[in-house]
């Protein structure tokens, strides 16, 4: 089968997200981080993926095919030991669907583990890919599990695999389990290839009104931004958020969520064009990312944002805390500029801030973002459909930081 996947080249795999410079961010691993690792590159820093053409290979069967132009030497980049080619097709443990995939999309997670980066061993060829729709093909040996959707039915898979017996899994907690993992990580295959096995109890049945492509960005992206504000920040009706890096994925998802959900935003980004984009997307406001502007936001919420999206880090740190109201929430997801900031700790105790991680989302909130997109009240900004055959396009321009929604590929 064709897929996507980490190539036996390049240096020892790496397994902790520390080793690339994100600090000690626990939550580092997860996808809802890494996208907006790519979020944030363009804005924040000329850190990964900035302004690098890289190596692209593109091998068919087992050959190395076409190679694009590089800056710097093959090898050096992430995108050097992409392979587009041909696999066998996955086993299939008990308990476990096959799917024959639709759309899936891509993720920063993906460029992790392109860099060796990741919260478990890597082994390659590790096929990559978090986000993935389509049709169940079949079932692994045994039983069919209770409540798994009949075989033909179309799913989007949920990407965060759990051990599903522990007191946090039992109580739809599962991202607090300690065995908790994400569909590409370790020895669980992603979804970018024609065939992606997945947990049955992790599919999600789509009704016919949601499209394969709307459904597969949901699974990271929109799930993080959902986590962030539904469960976290527990914003309502008429509440103001703040969210920095405009254009980035989990941002564009925060703006659309926050339109649906009576939330007013003001965000941040250091291009006009880019603050006009936010502003296209709902923003009441759209700011430099600069700490000057606290001012600017202090005054238009009179007294503070409720809630600050953080997925940067260091760069916006100081603009956040400065930006909350009084026992306001700063929510943090992501270090994609830096994860040591000073930590004004006087400010924090003075003015009560509540600081609180974030990371992913669980089943239950990917199904009612599912039940956004069937009610048409959500349509995920997409920046392109490719073709599995030619991902390596889509993973350059994901590497880049170019892309402006989220990139799709069809098998
Ligand atoms: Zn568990």
């Amino acid at each position: 089968m064709l897929a996507a996947f980490l190539s036996a080249v390049g240096d020892p795999a790496r397994t902790r997200m520390a080793d690339a410079g994100a600090g000690d961010a626990g939550t580092g691993s997860t996808s809802g981080t890494a996208e907006q690792q790519s979020n944030a590159t363009p804005e924040t820093s000329a850190g990964e993926g900035g302004g690098n053409n890289g190596v692209i290979r593109q091998a068919g069967e087992g050959t190395a095919g076409k190679e694009t132009v590089s800056k710097e030497p093959a090898g050096s980049s992430p995108l050097d030991r992409l392979v587009i080619g041909q696999l066998p097709e996955p086993d299939l443990p008990p308990g476990w669907a096959l799917v024959k995939m639709a759309a899936a999309s891509l993720n920063h997670h993906d460029i992790w583990t392109l860099q060796g980066v990741s919260s478990r061993p890597i082994s390659p060829p590790q096929v990559l890919g978090c986000d993935g729709t389509g049709t169940v093909v079949a079932y692994g040996p045994g039983p069919v599990p209770a409540h798994a959707p009949p075989l033909g039915s179309n799913i989007l898979a949920y990407p965060v695999i759990s051990c599903r017996e522990c007191a946090n899994c039992r109580s739809g907690n599962e991202l607090l389990c300690r065995d908790v993992a994400l569909l590409s990580e370790g020895k669980y295959q992603g979804t970018l290839a024609e065939l992606f096995p997945v947990p049955a109890a992790n599919l999600i049945q789509l009704p016919d009104t949601v499209t394969p492509t709307a459904a597969a960005c949901m699974g990271t992206t929109y799930l993080t931004a959902y986590h962030m504000m539904y469960d976290r920040a527990r914003l309502v009706p008429g509440n103001t958020l703040l969210i920095h890096g405009a254009t980035g994925g989990v941002a564009v998802a925060v703006m659309q969520l926050a339109k649906i959900g009576g939330i007013s935003v003001i965000a941040t980004a250091r291009s006009e064009a880019k603050r006009q984009f936010a502003r296209r997307m709902g923003a009441a406001l759209a700011l430099e990312s600069d700490t000057a502007s606290a001012r600017e936001i202090q005054r238009f919420t009179a007294g503070g944002v409720d809630a600050v999206m953080e997925t940067v880090g260091a760069p916006t740190w100081e603009l956040s805390l400065r930006s909350v109201k009084p026992d306001g929430m700063v929510v943090v997801s992501g270090a994609t500029g830096g994860g040591n900031p000073p930590a004004m700790l006087q400010r924090v105790f003075w003015r009560q801030i509540r600081i609180v991680g974030s990371t992913m989302g669980t089943f239950q909130e990917l199904n009612r973002l599912v039940g956004l997109l069937a009610r048409g009240q959500l349509n995920p900004l997409v920046d392109s459909v490719t073709p599995l055959s030619g991902a390596a396009g889509a993973f350059a321009k994901l590497y880049r930081g170019e892309q402006s929604g989220k990139l799709v590929i069809t098998a």
